[in-house]
């Protein structure tokens, strides 16, 4: 079922219930005219007709309505006959015919009948009006309202590097024709990436709130529609409206409903039409036009390629979960009209809230707060912060959100392993970050900047990747016991073990098996023993791999410690941060 956009259904929700009421209102009406006329036999009629009762009679199909002289009205089942006729006319009694459907619906309804049809287009006039020129979705794009609730950056916390990437932009939005003259060429579609909830909407709209111009907001799930060439329609109507109101910003959430990857046999023509549109559009305001459009998605990498080329959504910005400073921030400008006690430390809430985006914190000081009135209380407790958790905790099926102290310290040291690894090891990419912010089913990562123009890999980059991979579980091992590891490894032993396989069967990096590729052609068929040989390899690699990393963390131990502290304190680390614990530089492995 194509989703309406809800002003539409609203619209058509309105106008079943008007047409609804107007057939109960015609049904009751037709209903009470009949009761308020009796029901008169043949022969009653005849006599009342010879006692001078009958005033006027009108006939239709087999009835016929006799107007008494007190003005009383009666239904009478009767055939018209000559004879019957002239009986009437013999007595003066006025004589008429209707050719009606059953002939005789008293006056006032058949007056009601004939303006029906025009009091039902009327109904539908107002409704579209309603729904703003979109019922059903007709055509019409969303009528684009400019939101004017003022955000500003101050209200949007935890997102600092998001906030810095957009200033450009709103320099630009507060006056175009500077950067014309200079012949600068500003970025038209930023594309926002990250979890539901962090603040992707809020940022786009006090961008625009920056810059003192209007934002629209559309949905990607408002394009979808069933017929073909609806979704086109309304993305050109929406470019068009918001073309009318530049410099403004376009947001569109959900870019991904939009203008997902497009299928091979799947194709669904309506989708493309509907994504060619966009892409038209969007070329159209790179062009000219001082629109900026802003989309948003949690999953980039389901975007079709022809949106993220050159001149479209060409500039990503990242929006992360916060960090624990960000999630203090985030508490703080919720927390901002309302009361505290002195005993609240906004600095534990957030602690104590690892993984919470800045949508779940704004609902944690909501639910703080309705705990405090519910005991008749303006000020907010710790102990409504914390029955608050519990609240949301409770409406989320999130495990991450509700990691034990153990399983963020364990993270920590796992994460530390990987990151003190890489930096032991010359030729081990270059660490960009590490973080125990949990994500998705990840409940940390370890960032590492690949030379990404590298063609080929040297033997010891590759050795040096399965000890950085082995490092997690090696950290663990040796901070917790053997006993206490946990299945948190199993990513790294997959990527590990991969580079070691296509190092013995393809890249000719063992010994023993020779320069032999045993890459899997069909019908090309390896030996028993060679299979096993090539097993014997990879596990000796792999073992290597390890005993390394358990060197270099025994080695090292008090830097691992200090990056796995610093890791529960801040979160995240950057590289540089990490390095400088991972120092005083021992480097040799032997250390
Ligand atoms: P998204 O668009 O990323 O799904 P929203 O911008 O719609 O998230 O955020 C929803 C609500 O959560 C906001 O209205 C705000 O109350 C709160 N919120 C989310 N992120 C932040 C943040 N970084 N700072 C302050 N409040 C936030
Ligand atoms: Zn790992």
């Amino acid at each position: 079922m194509p989703h309406l956009p809800r002003r539409a259904t609203i619209a058509i929700a309105a106008v079943l219930a008007l047409v609804s009421g107007w057939f109960i209102f015609a049904a009751w009406n037709d209903y009470s005219r009949k009761a308020a006329q009796d029901n008169a036999t043949y022969t009653e009629f005849v006599d009342m007709a010879a006692r001078g009762d009958v005033a006027s009679v009108v006939f239709g199909n087999n009835v016929a309505r006799a107007t008494a002289a007190d003005g009383k009205q009666y239904r009478i089942v009767v055939p018209v006959t000559d004879d019957l006729l002239s009986e009437l006319r013999g007595r003066r009694i006025a004589i008429s015919f209707d050719d009606g459907p059953d002939g005789l619906m008293p006056q006032t309804m058949t007056v009601l009948d004939k303006l029906a049809p025009v009091i039902i287009v009327g109904l539908m006039i107002g409704a579209l009006a309603l729904s703003g020129g979109n019922f059903f979705g007709m055509g019409r794009a969303t009528r684009l309202h400019p939101d004017d609730s003022r955000v500003r950056f101050d209200d949007v916390a935890g997102v600092d590097e998001a906030k810095e990437e957009l200033r450009e932009t709103v320099e630009f939005l507060k006056d175009p024709h500077r950067f014309a003259m200079a012949g600068a060429r500003v970025p038209k579609g930023l594309l926002l990436v990250g979890p539901p909830g962090t603040g992707k909407t809020m940022l786009a709209k006090a961008a625009a709130g920056e810059a003192g111009v209007p934002f629209f907001a559309a949905s990607g799930s408002d394009f979808v529609e069933m017929f073909v060439g609806l979704g086109a329609a309304r993305v050109r109507n929406l470019f068009k409206q918001a073309r009318a109101k530049a410099p403004c910003i376009l947001f569109i959430d959900e870019i991904d409903a939009l203008a997902g990857k497009r299928g091979e046999a799947n194709s669904h023509s309506e989708k493309e039409q509907t994504l060619n549109q966009l892409l038209v559009e969007m070329d159209g305001v790179v062009d000219g036009g001082d629109v900026v459009i802003i989309a948003a998605t949690n999953r980039v990498e389901m975007l079709d390629a022809a949106v993220l080329r050159p001149g479209r959504f060409d500039r990503h910005i990242h929006v992360s979960p916060p960090d624990v400073t960000g999630r203090e921030a985030i508490l703080g400008v919720h927390t901002g009209r309302c009361k505290l006690a002195t005993d609240v430390c906004l600095k534990t809430v957030a602690r104590g809230a690892p993984g919470f985006s800045g949508a779940e914190l704004a609902n944690l000081v909501n639910e703080a707060a309705l705990s405090a009135a519910r005991q008749g209380r303006v000020i907010i407790h710790m102990n409504d912060f914390e029955a608050a958790k519990d609240r949301v905790l409770m409406g989320t099926e999130r495990r991450t959100l509700a990691l034990s102290d153990h399983e963020r310290r364990l993270t920590a040291v796992h994460e530390a392993g990987h990151a003190l690894v890489s930096v032991k090891i010359p030729e081990a990419d270059p660490i960009h970050k590490a973080t125990v912010i949990p994500r998705g089913r990840a409940l940390g990562m370890v960032v590492r900047l690949p030379d990404g123009d590298r063609v080929s890999l040297s033997r010891a980059k590759l050795l040096a990747d399965i000890a950085v991979a082995m490092a997690g579980r090696a950290a663990e091992e040796l901070v917790f016991g053997p006993d206490a590891v946990t299945t948190g490894a199993e990513a790294d032993f997959r990527a590990a073990t991969d580079i070691a396989r296509r190092m013995v069967k393809a890249w000719g990096m063992s010994e023993s098996v020779g320069f032999v590729a045993h890459t899997a052609e069909p019908g090309s068929a390896t030996s028993e023993r060679m299979a096993w040989l090539i097993d014997e390899e990879v596990r000796r690699i792999t073992d290597e791999g390890m005993e390394r990393a358990r060197r270099l963390l025994t080695g090292n131990r008090a830097a691992l410690d200090a990056i796995s502290e610093a890791l529960l304190e801040h979160e995240t680390l950057s590289g540089a941060e990490i390095t400088a614990m991972a120092e005083p530089k021992l480097e040799t492995e032997a250390a």
